[in-house]
């Protein structure tokens, strides 16, 4: 039998944007999730603040939509009681004496301040957090992707952040470390003894990260164009995959002894600058096609700017210069408007040293773990076995598939279930440390500034396939393609 999740310290959890697509779209039903497991005690309090004027019952209202088809509905009600709602403008002083009351009111309530709004409030919410006490106890502040648009802007709100919370309160949320598959990617490395012994460049091929999705830019065009794949992907969710995938054990998983080692993978990674950022990344820019079965408009129609420099995709190779990954590629791709919504990590192994079969038995492929994080969570290992009965020796490339949700017969969690708890708990382990963030743009910057100092453009590709054919030809060119399960 399975135990309960057990239940945490009372809590008030304030969220800053909290009529926001990502308060009501995600945060919410986590918590909602969570309080049906009865993981949330019933002093606690959610509190969501924006500026629109609502009240608590205005708020409930627009969040039942939301929550509806969750549960039944008087599970819901009971949930919607412990939600309430303050109308506040993060730039102006009215109101906040009345909202820090509500909060005094509970001094022992663990209080977490989401900042789920645009960065450049954050310098504004924290600033009025200090200055109405509210940073006192267990106090600990989120702060959602991005955190600035290059190291200086990162810095900046760190810094701003720095002077209220200090480190160990603030979590830095990067949802793809909430995701059941990359914390399985933890035990199936540290928990087994079979894959840490192959787990270096004697034995790994390369190593591929995918996160494709079929939708475009649509209404957020205006924000998407001041940020491009790399700094809404790679600088954080891919480099974080990449960490996970080919950091040092760590000693334990205190969050500090993860968050070291997987700064040292982020400092080891090979400087990627005018030099060489030609060879080494593809950028693209989707152009109209068709998706998900439908006639879509290219990038700029949907900007409304046919001179737009912004990357919709990005292809690259990284390499991380330590032993144990000398000369191992680190191949990552992300894009928008790509044929299928698919995140999966895949870590190829290097080929037997020498074939015993005839080549009328098959073609004896690579060994590969794919761990993917959407849309269905789940590990594969592919491996060449014989194709069962008579007719000769043949081999065949099938993979131990073990899906979790049929292995375990259970819903996934979202992850901001698991990462919003964590926050409850003080448990930072799952969180960005400041000097990682800082680490990540310090490779990162130089890559963009490589091409804005290039004569070249991103690729323009039809909405509805893998992006520019030089992705293509980037991998294939050291021998290699990008894993297709459809093959
Ligand atoms: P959004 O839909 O535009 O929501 C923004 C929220 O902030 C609204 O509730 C808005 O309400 C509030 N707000 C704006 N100005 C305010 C002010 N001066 N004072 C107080 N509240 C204010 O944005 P979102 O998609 O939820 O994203 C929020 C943040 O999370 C962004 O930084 C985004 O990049 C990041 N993020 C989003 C997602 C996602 O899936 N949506 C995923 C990862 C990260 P009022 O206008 O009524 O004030």
């Amino acid at each position: 039998m399975t135990a309960s999740p057990p239940l945490v310290e009372p809590f008030d959890l304030v969220i800053f944007g909290g009529t926001g697509d990502l308060a009501v779209r995600k945060l919410l039903p986590a918590l909602f999730h969570r309080f049906l497991d009865g993981q949330i005690p019933a002093s606690s309090r959610i509190i969501g603040i924006a500026r629109e004027a609502l009240d608590d019952d205005g708020y409930r209202a627009l969040l039942r939509q939301a929550l509806v088809g969750i549960c039944d509905a008087a599970k819901l009600d009971v949930f919607l009681q412990q939600v309430g709602y303050r109308s506040l403008d993060a730039r102006k002083d009215d109101g906040w004496a009345d909202f820090a009351a509500l909060i005094k009111s509970q001094p022992e309530h663990v209080r977490v301040f989401y900042l789920s709004t645009s960065p450049d409030l954050f310098v504004d919410i924290c600033g009025r957090l200090g200055e109405h006490g509210l940073n006192q106890g267990k106090s600990r502040v989120v702060l959602e992707k991005p955190i600035g648009r290059d190291l200086d802007s990162a810095n900046r709100i760190n810094d701003a952040v720095g002077r209220v919370f200090n480190e160990s309160q603030t979590f830095r949320i990067d949802h793809y470390l909430g995701k059941e598959t990359v914390q399985n990617l933890l035990v199936l490395r540290f928990g087994n003894a079979l894959f840490e012994p192959l787990w270096n460049a004697g034995h790994i091929d390369h190593v591929q990260i995918t996160v494709a999705e079929t939708v475009g830019v649509g209404h957020r065009a205006g924000y998407y164009d001041h940020a491009g794949a790399l700094r809404d992907m790679v600088q954080n969710h891919m480099l974080q995959l990449l960490c996970m995938v080919a950091m040092e054990p760590p000693s334990s998983l205190e969050p500090d002894a993860v968050r070291d080692e997987k700064l040292k993978v982020l400092n080891s990674l090979k400087v990627i600058d005018d030099s060489n950022v030609n060879q080494l990344t593809v950028r693209g820019q989707y152009r109209a096609g068709v998706a998900e079965g439908a006639s879509v408009p290219g990038y700029p129609d949907e900007l409304g700017d046919t001179k737009s420099n912004t990357e919709t995709f990005v292809a690259l190779k990284a390499e991380i210069g330590n032993w144990r990954w000398a000369g191992v590629p680190f191949y990552l791709r992300t894009g928008k408007r790509l044929p299928s919504r698919v995140s999966e990590i895949v870590v190829a192994f290097k080929p037997v040293p020498h074939s015993i079969f005839s080549a009328d038995s098959g073609t004896l492929a690579q060994n590969r773990l794919v761990l993917r994080l959407q849309p269905d969570e789940g590990v594969k290992l592919w491996l060449t076995i014989k194709h069962p009965g008579p007719g000769g020796l043949r081999l065949r490339n099938v993979p131990l598939d073990m899906s979790f949700a049929e292995a375990f017969g259970v819903q996934q969690p979202d992850a901001y279930e698991r990462l919003l708890l964590d926050v409850v708990r003080g448990n930072p382990t799952l969180f960005m440390r400041r000097d990682e963030v800082e680490a990540a743009w310090r490779w990162a910057g130089p890559v963009l500034a490589g091409w804005a100092n290039s004569s070249e453009s991103p690729r323009p590709y039809a909405a509805g396939t893998w992006g520019p054919s030089a992705a293509v030809a980037l991998i294939e060119r050291d021998g290699r393609t990008w894993h297709d399960e459809s093959e």
